[in-house]
Order: structure tokens, then sequence, then C-alpha cells
């Protein structure tokens, strides 16, 4: 049975990511600003809020998560799942202290667990000092695809990406940009060599090739899909990866196309 991959968006305004097969649709991340913004922009890719059986958040950034989207959770009564160590922040910074009793909240911690026929692993990975971040990795049968966004380093984490059908990963800055437009948040992020770094030795240390790998939250001032690809493809060539894959960048505002594995 076909596993499906869509960016609904993904930049520091905003990240929204859908995984589905026939059975199961899971959201990871849900940073998308109003009510109406998150009802539409979901419903772009989405028939029926009810057909979400899970949202996934990655860390507590508000391009990532904030009070609106979470309202229509609620309202909806879809399941959210956070890390054990946010969900006292997540009811801090989003939900004004107060909580909510409706809002179907969850915890996990790094163990996998099942949301209909796909099976999720979180694993941590390093960004903000005071915001911890996972990263995913999705199985389905014989398929495996790893998300992973906001983070500024893979030390150790290298085995999470390996023998990947689909990686989605942060690409978030070009040095050289960086320099002319310096933002210190941006050191908590990945520029595009350190992301090419990660993937060739993911891709080396695979068994078979990914089908396609997405590059995600580009920095619009510090970043161009032509840069971050170009970088890509050229740390391919120099470790003699095959360009056969298809490499994409999601687009910051817009929903990328479907990735079917
Ligand atoms: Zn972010
Ligand atoms: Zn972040």
């Amino acid at each position: 049975m076909p596993l499906h991959f869509q960016s609904l968006r993904s930049s520091s305004s905003g990240n929204c990511l859908v995984v589905r097969t026939q059975k199961t649709t899971v959201v990871i991340d849900c940073g998308l600003g109003s009510i109406r913004a998150t009802r539409e922009i979901l419903g772009q890719s989405i028939a029926s809020l009810k057909d979400i059986d899970l949202v996934l958040i990655s860390h507590l950034h508000s391009d990532h998560i904030s009070h609106y989207p979470l309202r229509v959770l609620e309202d909806e009564g879809i399941k959210l799942k956070v890390h054990h160590n946010c969900i006292e922040n997540l009811i801090n910074k989003h939900l004004y202290g107060t909580g909510s009793k409706k809002l179907k909240l969850e915890e996990y911690d790094t163990k996998k667990f099942n949301v209909g026929d796909l099976v999720i692993e979180p694993f941590e990975i390093p960004h903000h000092p005071d915001y911890l971040t996972c990263g995913f990795v999705i199985y389905h049968n014989d398929k495996k695809i790893v998300i992973a966004t906001d983070f500024k380093d893979w030390d150790g984490q290298l085995d999470y990406f390996a023998d990947a059908d689909f990686i989605f990963v942060e690409s978030n800055h070009d040095l050289e940009l960086l320099r002319m437009h310096f933002n210190p948040n941006s050191l908590y992020h990945m520029p595009n060599p350190k992301t090419a770094q990660l993937l060739c030795m993911a891709v080396k240390k695979s068994k078979k090739i990914p089908k396609c790998i997405m590059l995600g939250h580009l920095s619009n001032q510090r970043n161009t899909p032509q840069i971050a690809i170009k970088e890509i493809k050229t740390a391919f060539k120099k470790n003699g990866i095959d360009n056969g894959l298809k490499l994409l960048t999601a687009p910051p505002y817009e929903c990328s196309e479907v990735i079917n594995l």
C-alpha cells in the first residue's frame, strides 16, 4: 500500500507536513497562524479535518504550533502529541497557562508508537536550548521516511537517516548570505553545507538510495532553492553519489507536490 508525503508550508512563517496512507493521516507540525489559515491550508491537502488521526509536534516554536491551530484541533477533536518534557511549556506558551479540558493532548518520548498502519519513532535533535526538538522516523511496511527540521547539528543521528526511501530535511541558509544578512537565530538551524554533508553520509551508509529528498525550512533572506540544490548536488558529485534521486525544495508558502512512495 502506498505511502504519501506532502509539505503544506515550510518556512520560519509556518510549518505543516502531511504523511498519509489509505488508512492513516498524520500531520507533523501545525504552525499556521490563524484559525482560518489553519482550516484553509489543511483543507488544501486533507478532504475532511476529521480524517486526521494525529498531529505530531516537533517543538514549540510558534512557526510549528501556536494558539489558534490548537483551537482548531480542539474544536475538531483531533489528537495532538508533544514530547513529554514540553507539555507544561505548551500550556504556558500557547494556551495562556490555563490549558484546555477539550484538547486531546498526549505525550511521546523516544519510544516507537503506532498510529493506524504507521509506526513512528521520535528522536531528539539539537536546536534552540530552550526548545527540546524531535525529528521523526516513520515506517509503513517496508518503507521508511525521515523528517527533521529545525536543528543545528546531526552528530550521532546518522542511523535515523540511513536507508530511508524519502528524506525531508532542513537546509536553512547559505553561509555567504548569512554573513551578508546576519541573524543569530540562524545558528540554531542547518546551513546548506552541513545538510549536504549529512545527506552524503546518510546515502553512503544506505543499502538503497532514497527515491526523493526534499529540503525544507529554507530562509527567505539567507537562501534560495537554487543555491541549496546546487550545494547538495555538488557534494553528491564530489562523493561519487549517483544523482538519479529526485531532489526538491519545499515551497515556503504553498503546498509541495505529493511524493508517492
Ligand atoms: Zn521553525
Ligand atoms: Zn524552531
